[in-house]
């Protein structure tokens, strides 16, 4: 893995450096730098998540934007092992190799010494702790710490760096009680199983459906899925109790679907696919949703505010419980939040990365409008 003049690659692709005057860091060198690839450790000789096929890939958690196929190794949590399987297929590419770690437990990679630790964001996500020299990183890919039965809780691991996402990372983000939610949800379905009318439920196939699935009320109807879902609900079934739910394309009698709730990717939404429930309510559960706009802009009847990413609230308590002395601030609104931490007088900057988190580019629209 010879790269050339790494520190080039990280000046050119950085955005924008916040720095606070008479804090400069005591640490003399960054364990970690932004190549092409991604994320690099050199004294490892391994990269957190990189979003072209490395030799060696240390991965958080198994949504597209950081789990990329073809890389020869992975290391990744014990319990995104189901995940990591769907998602690189039963042999990950020819002489590909993954192996799974328990959170907490310490592997040796190069001269670092490597953990992985719960982000509480889908099944299996994790925290990658580095250390190296006594100085300790922490890369959290996306993370949330509200409670959700379908992983682990996030723990706050204390480091000298912290890379923290920004998907929600504006102060018009505060979640509003899960409870809340989920009885909205569960009421909005209710009314519509009532009048012979199906509910479909947006929600991101991998970690969002199976979240809002726990949180469904089963004694109001029959649950139904899109086979992108289905597909994933299996793999969280090894791990997690979820209530029963029947794939769509098993149903040829459309009556099945008057008193049922339906969970499908956004994508699906406005296609073809959406005939076959006749009468129907639509909903998109998502963070946007709180976002005045966001559920017009989406077509659908309601808008559920729920992520798996944290709020505002949430990324400013963590970055603070880390004991970071310094940040980076990876993707989303990474340069308000990195400009922020520095008048906090916490040394931040914002990196570039191609991590995508729940990102919505027609809401995006809407707050940047
Ligand atoms: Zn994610």
């Amino acid at each position: 893995m010879a790269i050339a003049h790494p520190r080039l690659a990280v000046n050119a692709t950085w955005t924008q450096t916040w720095r606070c005057e008479g804090r400069e860091p005591a640490l003399s060198y960054d364990l970690l730098q932004l190549l092409p690839e991604g994320l690099y450790c050199p004294a490892g000789g391994f990269y957190i998540d990189p979003w072209q096929p490395v030799s060696r890939a240390v991965i958080t958690h198994a949504h597209a934007d950081h789990l990329c196929w073809g890389c020869q190794s992975y290391l990744a949590s014990a319990e995104s092992e189901p995940l990591m399987r769907l998602r690189l297929g039963r042999s990950p590419s020819a002489g590909a190799s993954l192996q799974c770690l328990p959170y907490g437990e310490a592997v040796t990679i190069g001269e670092v010494r490597v953990s992985l630790h719960p982000a509480g964001h889908v099944l299996g996500a994790a925290q990658v702790r580095i250390e190296h020299r006594g100085q300790v990183w922490v890369v959290s890919g996306d993370y949330k710490t509200e409670p959700d039965p379908t992983c682990t809780p996030f723990e706050v691991v204390r480091c000298h760096v912290f890379v923290t996402e920004s998907t929600f990372g504006l102060p018009i983000f505060r979640w509003p009680s899960q409870a809340a939610v989920f009885a909205e949800i569960n009421a909005w379905w209710a009314q519509n199983a009532a009048q012979g009318r199906a509910s479909v439920l947006f929600g991101y196939a991998l970690g969002k459906a199976q979240r809002l699935l726990a949180g469904l009320d089963p004694s109001i109807g029959p649950i139904f899925t899109h086979g992108a879902v289905e597909s994933v609900n299996q793999a969280y079934r090894t791990q997690r109790r979820l209530p029963p739910t029947r794939y769509v394309g098993e149903e040829n009698d459309a009556r099945a679907f008057k008193n049922a709730l339906i969970l499908a990717p956004p994508s699906a939404n406005g296609t073809a696919w959406m005939r076959r429930f006749g009468d129907f309510s639509s909903a998109f559960a998502s963070g946007w949703m709180q976002i005045r706009g966001a559920r017009r802009r989406r077509a659908v009847d309601r808008g559920f505010v729920i992520s798996d990413h944290a709020d505002w609230p949430a990324l400013v308590r963590v970055t603070r419980e880390t004991g970071a002395e310094r940040v980076w601030v990876t993707h989303g609104y990474n340069n308000a939040f990195a400009r922020w931490l520095s008048e906090q007088g916490i040394a931040a900057q914002a990196v570039e990365t191609r991590f995508q988190g729940e990102r919505d580019d027609l809401a995006v629209e809407e707050v940047e409008s």
